[in-house]
């Protein structure tokens, strides 16, 4: 017998999301997250931030005021573009991702002439590429290298520039969904980092020894220890904690500064207005379809839903059509391309696929195999919630 994913009935996000939480009413957290929204004082917490970066601005002029990360995106120019506005003078800083978009590079560059100074940390692209693999076939996450470098190499930057303050976009776990304790935060710690920040119970230190990788190699992928923080009074906030953060309003805010926009919707996605950096978004996205049945598609329904711009039954009809699709190509690059940087074959790659499938969630047929259509996707076993007396499953048709 079958056990059939449940999803939230507000949202249309499957209780497979680690850290989602489902209530009795049936409404997830990051929903219930929303619902406090209007609640909030938010002129009580821009008043704190301004509070804050008063007491981090640099008076004499010798040192920044604060650091903002950057990839170049539609958060990134929102972050920098208001910051300046607020007065600060900010140091961006990219850490380079994993295979950059010509579309990703003309938005770092619009970026910069927002008016700022900025920094590009490249870690060693061959070691790189090598560490796109090993997370790929270990933790099912190609991504996972870049997801810790955006986090270490602007906290170590700060270190070791004697820049204190860190302005974080949005907290993740606040609008996706996570722990109470974690939405609620205002700022980001080693803690946060290690429970939240994707790194999936693979951490830097496991790295060495594995395929002649050493520690001089991840210096880069190395957070600061306590100590150096500590002296140097690191702290790192999140904006989106002190102004209503939306991804889709950052977006119009960065198109009117310049921000390029993809000419159509993203492969695997709802829009053209974000993830447009790096190409291997693609099967990062994918293995999350793989591993817990939902991908972006889903993640931006689920915001759309919950601002109230599509309606519930509108988002699972356009998220059937694109979450989860088999990862031919991203931004027009394909998949074979990709997969020529790391070394890897279709062959390989489509049987790393399957191993970290979760073959609870898609059909199978009688001898356990996960079923295929002639593009390689896959059909979940149920789309939206399923009434308990089974009046009507319903039906899924290979796409
Ligand atoms: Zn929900």
């Amino acid at each position: 017998m079958t056990t059939n994913i449940r999803y939230c009935q507000r949202c249309i996000m499957p209780e497979t999301k680690p850290d989602l939480y489902i209530d009795d009413n049936g409404v997830c957290n990051a929903c219930r997250q929303i619902e406090l929204r209007p609640r909030v004082d938010w002129q009580a917490r821009e008043n704190e931030l301004l509070e804050i970066l008063k007491r981090y601005r640099n008076r004499q002029g010798g040192n920044y005021d604060c650091i903002v990360p950057v990839s170049g995106g539609k958060d990134s120019h929102f972050q920098v573009l208001r910051m300046l506005e607020l007065g600060m003078n900010p140091l961006c800083i990219t850490a380079t991702t994993d295979k950059l978009s010509e579309i990703g590079r003309y938005n770092i560059e619009n970026l910069k002439k927002c008016g700022v100074d900025y920094i590009e940390v490249t870690p060693n692209p061959v070691l790189r590429k090598r560490l796109n693999r090993l997370a790929l076939t270990q933790v099912g996450d190609i991504s996972w290298s870049e997801h810790v470098a955006i986090f270490t190499v602007p906290v170590r930057m700060a270190v070791q520039l004697g820049v204190p303050l860190i302005i974080w976009g949005e907290n993740s776990q606040n609008e996706y969904g996570g722990p109470a304790a974690a939405a609620n935060s205002n700022t980001l710690t080693r803690r946060w980092l290690e429970e939240f920040g994707g790194l999936l119970g693979l951490r830097v230190s496991d790295l060495t020894d594995a395929e002649g990788i050493e520690p001089k190699h991840l210096i880069q992928y190395t957070y600061p220890s306590d100590e150096q923080l500590q002296s140097a009074g690191i702290t790192g906030l999140f904006l989106g904690y002190y102004l209503p953060w939306d991804g889709y309003q950052n977006a119009l805010y960065a198109q009117a500064h310049g921000f390029r926009t993809y000419p159509q919707t993203i492969e695997g996605s709802l829009v053209n207005y974000e993830n447009l950096d790096n190409c291997q978004t693609g099967i990062h996205d994918y293995f999350k379809f793989l591993k817990y049945g939902f991908g972006r598609a889903t993640d931006l329904a689920c915001m759309h839903i919950r601002r109230e711009r599509i309606s519930r039954e509108h988002a699972l009809k356009v998220v059937k059509l694109h979450d989860g699709k088999f990862p031919w190509s991203y931004l027009g690059c394909s998949l074979q391309e990709i997969l020529a940087d790391i070394e890897m074959t279709t062959e390989e790659f489509n049987r790393i696929c399957d191993r970290f499938t979760n073959k609870k969630l898609f059909v199978c047929d009688s001898s356990g195999h996960l079923v295929k259509d002639a593009r390689g996707n896959l059909t979940k076993i149920n789309y939206d919630n399923v009434s308990c007396d089974h009046v009507k499953q319903p039906m899924v048709v290979g796409a």
